[in-house]
Parts: structure tokens; C-alpha cells; sequence
């Protein structure tokens, strides 16, 4: 870099896991921020850790600028959730990021900010470091298990509750122990989890059985519609408000359709659009050959390098070309 060039607002550097433990200690009021379309990991990392904050006797908020899926409905405090904020809450609260690359995944309703009081907490590639303090563990196979070594550092107590919030993420972001981040020390975690008292069963049915009907029916109205391209190494479907209202169906009953395609023998890629509630979303998923990462990246979106997603700003003809352009300048 020559020295006209302005320097990167992100600092590639974590903060240190001493210095984020000084801070969680040093302020008396969080609020905790989970990104758009809310997950296992964002939602049950932040509530992890404002479960152990409280038990320390700090004030504790949620933002989220979306409403608690159905299915995260049991996590512990998940009624705390909301959009709406405190008229008193502090100017100096420390406002907690959980699971996303970059702050914009929070939502348009998130007020202006300054970067001192905002810690970002994560494991996604390619984190933008927009918090003060930033504590990314790429390596890590959830947000949850980021918080956890937060938690240890902070001498925490993993009651109960905490136990289910943190495996949750961690049933979340491994589908259920399937993808490739599931280690032997992933499964160490869980089972200390489990020895801790966190609910597997309750997990286990709340996210990954109890579907809707409406939920199968739109799952089969997707794969009714799938394709298989690129000599079968790549295989998409769509879902639109039409198959939706066809099924009784909202966006909360899809997530599952991606895997599904990306499951076909052969298939190194499979990509689901989401064309509806007015705008669309796309889901990638890998299997380990293709950077799926890097492909939603081209598009202003994000992820891991085997599961990613974006919004694209146009019609969905045009997304479906974009997309499939990004993936064969990946490698497809
Ligand atoms: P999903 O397909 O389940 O919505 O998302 C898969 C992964 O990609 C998740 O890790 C999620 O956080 C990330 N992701 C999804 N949409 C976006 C997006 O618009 N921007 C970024 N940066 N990441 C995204
Ligand atoms: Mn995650």
C-alpha cells in the first residue's frame, strides 16, 4: 500500500479475549444484536451470553429486528426478543453482534452506532471487524462456541439454560452433527453440553422434527421444481409467494429445501431462491469444491465457504443468471 492509499476500516486483528472480558465486566448494560432471518446460532449465542451477563448482575436487552422463528421459540429468554427498545436504556451500553459478518446483517432498524460500543462476536470468513472490540474465531464451527470461550474467560457458571442456548448453536451450524465442521472437539462441547443440562431432546424436536404441514408441502412444491445443470454438479429450485400461498406456507418452512438439493448424487452445488416478502434471498450450499463463499460474495452477500446466502437487488431471472455466473467463476 503506498502511503496516498487511505488505509481499510477493518482491522484485520482480533481483539484479545482478555480485553473483551475487561469490557463485558467494565460496562452495566447490553443489548444483544442477532442478524435478519434469525438463526440457531445468532439467536442462541447472544442469549447465552446475556443469560451469564444477567446472573452477573448486568442489564440486559435484545434487538432483532425480526420476529423469533417458530422454531427458536423454546430457547431460554427467547420472549425477550423484540424490535422495540427501552426509552432508558444507556447511552453507554455495549451493543453485541452474534454471528454476522458485518453489522448491515442486523437489519435497517438498527440505530446509528459508535464503534466503542459495539463488540462483534463471530466465526464467518471474511468479518468486516465493524465493532470497537472484535472476537472472530474462524475456526470455530458456531457463534455459540466463540461465547463459550468468552464465558470460560469470564469464570460463567454454563447453568441449564445456557447449555441449550449453546448447543443449539451448535446442532444448528453442524445440521444436527452432518456438515464438515463437526470434529471430535465439537463433539466434546456438546456432550459437555449435555452433562451441563442443556435439552437435547427439546432441541432436537423443536428445530429439526415438529414441521408444519404446510412446511412438507412446500419443501415438495420446491423439489417438484428443481433443476440439475452443469452436467448435475449443480442443482436449484425457487420458492415464490405463489408456491407459498399454494401451501399455506411462509418463509420460516423453507429452510430445509437447500439441503435437500444439495443432497442429489453428484451435486457440488445447490442453490435455493427465495423470491418472496418482496425481495430475493439466495441460499448456497457445497460440498466442499466450490467456495460458495466467495460466489455470494460477488454479490454483496456472504457466509462460510460451504454455506452462504445473499439478497440480490433485482428481478429473480436476473438473480438466477447472476448467481449461476458467480458459481462458475468459483469453479462449478
Ligand atoms: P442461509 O442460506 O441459511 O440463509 O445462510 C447461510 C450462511 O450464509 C449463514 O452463515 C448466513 O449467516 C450467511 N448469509 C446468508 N445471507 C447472507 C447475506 O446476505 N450476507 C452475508 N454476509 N452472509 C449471509
Ligand atoms: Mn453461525
Amino acid at each position: 500500500m503506498t502511503p496516498t492509499e487511505a488505509a481499510p476500516e477493518r482491522s484485520a486483528a482480533n481483539s484479545s479475549l482478555d480485553d473483551v472480558v475487561a469490557e463485558l465486566r467494565a460496562r452495566e448494560a447490553f443489548v444483544f444484536v442477532s442478524h435478519v432471518k434469525p438463526d440457531g446460532d445468532t439467536l442462541g449465542a447472544g442469549l447465552a451470553l446475556g443469560l451469564a451477563l444477567r446472573a452477573m448482575g448486568k442489564r440486559v436487552n435484545y434487538f432483532q429486528q425480526d420476529p423469533v422463528p417458530r422454531n427458536l421459540r423454546f430457547l431460554p429468554d427467547a420472549e425477550r426478543v423484540a424490535r422495540a427498545l427501552p426509552a432508558d436504556l444507556p447511552a453507554d451500553a455495549l451493543w453485541v453482534f452474534c454471528d454476522m459478518s458485518d453489522s448491515s446483517r442486523a437489519g435497517e432498524f438498527l440505530p446509528a452506532l459508535e464503534r466503542r460500543n459495539m463488540l462483534d462476536i463471530d466465526h464467518h470468513l471474511a468479518n468486516s471487524r465493524f465493532g470497537g472490540l472484535n472476537y472472530i474465531l474462524e475456526d470455530e464451527c458456531s457463534t455459540g462456541t466463540v461465547v463459550l470461550r468468552i464465558l470460560r474467560a469470564l469464570g460463567a457458571r454454563v447453568t441449564p439454560e445456557i447449555a441449550t442456548c449453546l448447543l443449539t448453536t451448535i446442532m444448528t451450524d453442524t445440521g444436527a452433527f452432518m456438515h464438515s465442521n463437526t470434529n471430535a472437539q465439537v463433539l466434546r462441547l456438546a456432550a459437555e453440553m449435555i452433562d451441563a443440562g442443556a435439552d437435547k431432546e427439546l432441541i432436537t424436536t423443536e428445530i429439526f422434527s415438529n414441521k408444519r404441514f404446510a412446511a412438507i408441502k412446500i419443501v415438495g412444491a420446491s423439489l417438484e421444481r428443481a433443476k440439475l445443470e452443469d452436467g448435475g454438479r449443480y442443482c436449484w429450485s425457487l420458492v415464490d409467494d405463489a408456491m407459498l400461498a399454494a401451501a399455506g406456507a411462509d418463509g420460516e418452512d423453507t429452510e430445509e429445501i437447500v439441503q435437500h438439493l444439495r443432497a442429489v448424487e453428484g451435486v457440488d452445488v445447490a442453490a435455493l431462491f427465495k423470491a418472496y416478502d418482496g425481495e430475493v434471498r439466495v441460499s448456497l450450499r457445497s460440498n466442499g469444491r466450490v467456495n460458495v463463499q466467495s460466489a455470494a460474495g460477488r454479490l454483496g452477500g456472504g457466509g462460510h465457504f460451504r454455506a452462504s446466502g445473499l439478497t440480490y437487488r433485482g428481478p429473480l431471472a436476473e438473480a438466477i443468471e447472476a448467481v449461476h455466473a458467480a458459481l462458475l467463476a468459483e469453479g462449478l
